[in-house]
């Protein structure tokens, strides 16, 4: 195993989206000894609604938050795959950033937004799903499907298995009530989405989703996503 390997890799369109759907699992892996990467594809340049703030200090602002907030859940990598915000497209090039992402760190699991989410979605949050799904299978496992990665070292790989964040049908349920706190502190980090987000208290709206994500379960807190296991 070379030490770039991730066990799981988190693919996210802007900083901050990695803590709301994933965090208190992501603290749990990390406290558990596994290792976990973010890919994050945009840096997103237009999350913000004060005119005097330019997307380019928001990008320094937003990578500081992100960094801040993976140091804190024990995230071992951010890359930033540096897209503008809200510009995110399926193409070819984008697909195959991915895949180049997914072959260097290895992972078995990869957390990504779920793609299939109706009506009112963030486009990039759409895109990233899709793609990272794309890329999963079939290109990432493919010999044949980038020669040219191959020349660079990166082998195919086979991810096992895909969890969706925000995703309308919900197949598997976390236990985050060990690691709500962490949850909450990393997605303070992002200060400068907390103050666009009109919410007056953090705790108890958070609170309140993540005892709903918990629903029918005997914890009392979770995150919920929808598993995919991925062909071989
Ligand atoms: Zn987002």
């Amino acid at each position: 195993m070379n030490d770039i390997h991730a066990d799981i890799m988190v693919i996210s369109a802007h900083p901050d989206d990695a803590e709301f759907g994933a965090a208190g699992t992501v603290a749990k892996w990390t406290g558990a000894g596994q290792a976990v990467v973010y890919v994050v594809c945009t840096s997103g340049d237009k999350g913000t609604s004060d005119r005097d703030l330019t997307s380019e200090a928001l990008i320094d602002i937003r990578e500081q938050e992100q960094r801040d907030a993976a140091r804190l859940l024990g995230v071992k990598d951010v890359v930033f795959l540096k897209y503008r915000d809200q510009e995110l497209e399926d193409t070819p090039d984008f697909r195959k950033n991915i895949v180049r992402q997914i072959r260097r760190f290895r992972p078995r699991t990869i957390v990504t937004s779920d793609p299939y989410r109706r009506y009112i979605w963030h486009r990039d949050h759409r895109i990233v799903g899709q793609v990272t799904l794309d890329a999963v299978f079939p290109y990432a496992r493919d010999y044949l499907a980038y020669p040219d990665l191959i020349q660079e070292g990166l082998e195919p790989h086979n991810v096992a298995e895909i969890l969706f964040y925000a995703a309308e049908d919900i197949n598997f349920r976390s236990d985050i009530t060990e690691t709500f706190n962490l949850k909450l502190a990393a997605l303070r980090c992002h200060e400068s989405q907390v103050r666009e987000f009109g919410i007056d208290d953090l705790e108890t709206w958070l609170r309140k989703r993540c005892r709903q994500m918990a629903e029918g379960e005997a914890f009392e807190l979770g995150e919920a996503f929808y598993r995919v296991k991925a062909p071989r």
